[in-house]
């Protein structure tokens, strides 16, 4: 990675881990990093808000998106389409700022490719049985979709092998401060100054 580039930060890991929370428990300390808002067919759910949390899109709409290569990555997931939105991703790393996604391991390992210099932090629970306590306790999924994302999560956890870091996310705070030091790290490596 050219060294004025900023540098592209991919938290990933199953649904139900706490990517999200981590993420706002993050945006909270306000480092000096940028949020990437994806897209997604999804409806949003209560207190949502389009452009803050995603931007909301009808399938025909995010087709086109897919059609006209603005997605970095896309995936479809439980039955919806997700997807990171590419002008911004580039124009905030060629400004020389950090970017983090938070995207699910499908979308995850399409980066892989297209950003082999990303840095891919694996967000895994202390075990499946809290995953799936936390997917239920969530309160928005029925019982069906809850047995899709724990088929789902078992298939995902098998890929962090693919991954850099490894942040098991028993309590925020701390998921948060290895996190926070995975990004002072990567900017102390030799060949990034
Ligand atoms: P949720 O419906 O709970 O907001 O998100 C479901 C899953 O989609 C989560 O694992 C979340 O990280 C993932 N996700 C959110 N945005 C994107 C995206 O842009 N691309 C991909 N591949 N996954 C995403």
């Amino acid at each position: 990675m050219d060294r004025e580039r900023g540098i592209l930060f991919v938290l990933s890991g199953p649904s139900g881990v706490g990517k999200g929370t981590v993420c706002k428990a993050l945006r909270a300390q306000k480092l000096d990093i940028q949020y990437s808002v994806s897209a997604t067919t999804r409806n949003p759910r209560v207190g949502e808000v389009h452009g803050v949390d995603y931007f909301f899109k009808s399938k025909e709409e995010f087709q086109n998106m897919i059609e006209n290569n603005e997605l970095l990555e896309w995936a479809e997931y439980v039955g919806n389409f997700y997807g990171t939105p590419i002008e911004y991703v580039n124009q905030t790393l060629d400004e020389g700022r950090d970017v983090i996604l938070e995207i699910e391991v499908q979308g995850a390992l399409q980066v892989r490719k297209t950003f082999p210099e990303g840095v891919f932090i694996f967000l895994t629970p202390p075990s499946l049985e809290e995953l799936r306590s936390r997917i239920v306790g969530r309160g928005t999924e029925t019982e069906d979709l809850i047995n899709n994302r724990m088929t789902v999560a078992r298939e995902e956890i098998e890929m962090m092998q693919h991954y850099d870091y490894s942040v098991v996310n028993d309590e925020i705070s701390h998921a948060c401060s290895r996190i926070q030091s995975i990004i002072t790290s990567e900017h102390c490596k030799v060949d990034r100054v």
